[in-house]
């Protein structure tokens, strides 16, 4: 049987993602509402990239940011690119997940680099594009953490148990090796 995995689609990046997802014959369910957390059994999550703050916010006002962070704390896989990087990362507000051990830069690159691309190594996979748009990156990671890649001296991709995070955006590009790195881990 595909693996179901959702993708919070309250704003931002999602469609990337799913196009991603639907390539590699995985069953994608959007996830727009707090009855779809609680109701669909889900074998993993994406929160996509957009703006951090906004979904955030989105999450709270929708009723569906304590339902996820207990979906996320009891063990569902998950990965967050970008925005969804910061809102698992543990140290930015109340209007974050919070479940993942890292401190993290917002807008780290500043205006001049909004948004650029390369070509680095990722760990266990090999070399892959990385697209990043007013991307943040990891400054620290707990004890738990695993480094995954780092660009420039700054941390853009991690892993602590059942969550994955990258600074970029593995759905912008033709690359599926994120994405089927993510649900090897499932
Ligand atoms: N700058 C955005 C934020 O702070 C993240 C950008 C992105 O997801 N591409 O939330």
């Amino acid at each position: 049987m595909s693996k179901k995995i959702g993708v919070l689609a309250i704003q931002g990046a999602f469609a990337e993602h799913a196009s991603m997802l639907r390539a590699l014959n995985v069953e994608v369910i959007e996830i727009r509402q707090k009855a779809h957390l609680e109701n669909i059994e889900l074998d993993g999550i994406i929160l996509p990239g957009g703006e951090s703050t906004v979904m955030g916010k989105l999450l709270r006002e929708l009723d569906m940011f304590d339902s996820l962070k207990k979906l996320i704390n009891v063990g569902l896989p998950v990965f967050g690119t970008c925005a969804g990087l910061i809102l698992l990362a543990k140290d930015i507000n109340d209007s974050h997940l919070a479940t993942m051990d890292i401190s993290i830069k917002r807008n780290a690159y500043g205006r001049q680099l909004g948004s650029f691309q390369v070509i680095h190594d990722f760990k266990h996979i090999g070399e892959i594009p990385m697209v990043f748009i007013r991307a943040p990156y990891i400054i620290n990671i707990g004890n738990e953490g695993e480094i995954l890649a780092i660009v420039d001296d700054n941390i853009v991709a991690a892993r602590q148990n059942n969550m994955l995070v990258t600074s970029f955006h593995p759905e912008l590009t033709n690359d599926l090796s994120v994405h089927k790195y993510f649900l090897d881990m499932i």
